[in-house]
């Protein structure tokens, strides 16, 4: 058991402190922050719910395998996890057009802009976004993905019901 408390508000920056130290409920924690901007992001940039879902699982495992990288003295740690996701999203959906798996298209907004174009402004008006994701999409996401043999080895998993109720995913 880590040598600190998991009740009350930890900032972003402690979360990923303790992640560096080995804390995995920490890592589920930021985990619960962060996935719904995450994916919000990853949507809007790739245009596909399931592609934008398992960048959403690369976000995380480089979070987590890069855990000790993170410099508070560079940014926040929202950017920080944030910059994962648009990036990821950049390249996947680079690696989805250049397979021809969807033809590049306008941003659908109606606001003409491609969001992909505009990053620190779409950064911010995505975390700000409503969402567009249903109640309860992280849990699944995560069970399902830590299913396999290579996550579970790779990636900390926990019990659905546990981080329901511990970490009150409706609160956020
Ligand atoms: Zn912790």
């Amino acid at each position: 058991m880590a040598g600190h408390q998991h009740v009350g508000l930890l900032t972003d920056e402690a979360l990923l402190h303790n992640i560096a130290h080995g804390c995995e409920d920490c890592f589920d924690l930021l985990f619960f922050r962060f996935f719904r901007p995450v994916l919000n992001m990853a949507f809007k940039i790739i245009r596909d719910r399931s592609e934008a879902e398992d960048v959403v699982q690369e976000v995380f495992l480089s979070i987590h395998e890069q855990r000790e990288r993170f410099d508070p003295s560079v940014g926040t740690a929202r950017t920080w996890v944030l910059q994962f996701g648009y990036y990821k999203s950049l390249k996947r959906r680079t690696y989805l057009w250049n397979r021809q798996f969807y033809a590049p298209h306008v941003d659908e907004d109606g606001d003409g802009r491609d969001p992909a174009l505009v990053q620190p402004e779409f950064i911010q008006r995505s975390v700000e976004e409503k969402e567009i994701v249903e109640q309860g999409l992280a849990s699944r996401i995560y069970t399902e993905k830590c299913r396999t043999e290579r996550d579970h080895r790779t990636m900390p998993c926990f019990p659905q019901s546990r981080a329901a109720s511990n970490y009150g995913v409706a609160a956020f």
